[in-house]
């Protein structure tokens, strides 16, 4: 079985990956491999920031790995906030004052088209790859839902009239960024083990 670790701790990720990448690799985080430092993510695109943190586990530990990072992109916004969606209202990072930001931002904007997009940067075997998935949608001016977490309550994706917050995780689960994004890594990997 090969060991590959996820650059993260949140439990709910690591999990679904697990689920995901069967029995044929054993999935680590990173305070299983002892890893407690915050890996840097000075990167300007989400490529970047999600290839440092893959790189960094690989230097520093010596394991395959892969790592994620994701974006609201604002189409009227010139796809801020991007790579600093966590921290758009400040370093604090938080999701209420990051919702205020955005939702003033937009308003009286006519177009309101947004979307996430995730990245996962994979290195295994010597070999770098990336994965993108994205969900399109538009920004609604007021909160509605409370399930999810960051700008969930304001997101509504595509073909939905329910923001990512209105219609729980298990819905949002099958046809979010994220899970666009795993699926394509599930796939490679899937090869991978076959060859
Ligand atoms: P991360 O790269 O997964 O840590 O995501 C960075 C930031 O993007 C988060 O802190 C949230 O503000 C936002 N974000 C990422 N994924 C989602 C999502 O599925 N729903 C809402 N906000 C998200």
């Amino acid at each position: 079985m090969t060991t590959l670790v996820f650059a993260t701790n949140n439990r709910h990720k690591l999990d679904e990956v697990q689920k995901i990448a069967g029995n044929d690799f054993h999935i680590r985080s990173l305070s299983e491999i002892g890893c407690h430092e915050e890996i840097p993510e000075t990167a300007d695109t989400l490529e970047g920031n999600a290839l440092l943190k893959a790189r960094y586990v690989k230097e520093h530990y010596g394991y395959d790995c892969f790592a994620d990072d994701t974006g609201l992109e604002v189409e009227a916004l010139g796809n801020v906030p991007g790579v600093y969606s966590a921290r758009y209202a400040g370093e604090e990072r938080n999701p209420e004052a990051n919702i205020r930001k955005l939702v003033t931002a937009l308003e009286g904007a006519t177009n309101r088209k947004a979307r996430f997009r995730t990245v996962i940067a994979l290195i295994l075997n010597g070999k770098e790859e990336l994965f993108e998935g994205i969900v399109q949608g538009e920004i609604i001016p007021e909160k509605r839902g409370v399930s999810g977490f960051g700008y969930d309550p304001v997101f509504v994706p595509e073909g939905y009239t329910q923001t990512f917050a209105e219609m729980g995780n298990e819905t949002k689960n099958t046809i979010s960024h994220r899970a666009e994004a795993v699926k394509k890594l599930e796939a490679y990997l899937s090869q991978t083990a076959c060859r």
